[in-house]
């Protein structure tokens, strides 16, 4: 699953490329974007904005018709020139959005739909979703709530379930656990207040120091780093890392899969130790 600082890139990319300026162009795989297209058609409209909420993208176009994509695990929007050729396959292209000056391609893209503010605004997936990781206006507690209402889930699984917190994938998810030294398969009720507060904050200076560093990419993946360490070699702590010594410690890195979708979780034995919280009081 893409991290939410990768789909925030793609917003902020795409907004720069495309808004303000007409679509000369759309074309897609989807017959249900096609049929919209036939009865509203959205050539000629203007792109008033492209922002992420959660892992969603939203493209706003004027006469109230929001595109909403959600990239899964495979999909990816990039940015061209016209003519420019594309580094991935004409096959794998499911939406074309072209101004005069760019060609916005979404590949692979599993979800797209055609919204009006209205449906938006009642989208049961984008309501239920936690506080936005990236968002400047970020309710951490409102977190600590959502983490506290599933006290059995491993607090790996609570970072990952968008509906607690929305924006972390499964690398950040690793890296933060290892940076706050929180075992993963602690359950989010053996965690202090403080502990969880700790993670969300960890969560949110690696997601937004990643969408810093790297203005530019909009795939997955690309480039990113958490341990500040210049190496490219050395970019993250433990993912990807499973049985390499621990960059602190030496211990080799475990990974184990879990969850529903059997994601891989990676993590040092050594230095992310389980601590009981009665140390700590709870607050309400
Ligand atoms: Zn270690």
């Amino acid at each position: 699953m893409p991290e939410g600082d990768t789909i925030f890139r793609a917003a902020r990319t795409l907004h720069r490329a495309l808004s303000g300026a007409a679509i000369t162009r759309f074309e897609s795989a989807f017959p249900a974007l096609n049929r919209i297209d036939q009865d509203r058609p959205l050539t000629g409209r203007i792109i008033e904005s492209v922002s992420a909420r959660g892992k969603h993208l939203l493209m706003v176009f004027s006469g109230d018709l929001i595109l909403r994509s959600h990239m899964r695990m495979n999909g990816s929007w990039h940015i061209y020139r016209p003519g420019e050729r594309w580094q991935r396959p004409a096959r794998d292209m499911r939406i074309l959005v072209a101004t005069s000056d760019f060609v916005a391609v979404g590949f692979n893209v599993p979800i797209a739909e055609l919204l009006t503010g209205r449906d938006l605004s009642r989208h049961q997936q984008l309501k239920a979703l936690g506080p936005d990781l990236l968002a400047s206006a970020f309710d951490a507690g409102d977190v600590l709530r959502r983490m506290r209402a599933h006290p059995g889930d491993a607090i790996a699984d609570a970072l990952l379930n968008q509906r607690i917190v929305a924006g972390a994938g499964n690398v950040i998810k690793s890296e933060t656990l290892f940076i706050a030294a929180v075992d993963p398969f602690q359950p989010v009720g053996a965690l202090s207040d403080a502990d969880l507060m700790r993670v969300v904050s960890v969560a949110r200076t690696q997601l937004q120091a990643n969408v810093l560093d790297r203005a530019h990419t909009l795939s997955p993946a690309f480039g990113r780093r958490t341990t500040r360490s210049l190496d490219p070699q050395a970019k993250l702590w433990v993912y990807g890392r499973g049985g390499k010594p621990c960059r602190k410690c030496g211990t080799a890195i475990q990974s184990r899969k879990t969850g529903l979708d059997a994601r891989l979780t990676y993590w040092c034995p050594r230095c992310q130790v389980s601590r009981p919280a009665d140390a700590e009081p709870r607050s309400g």
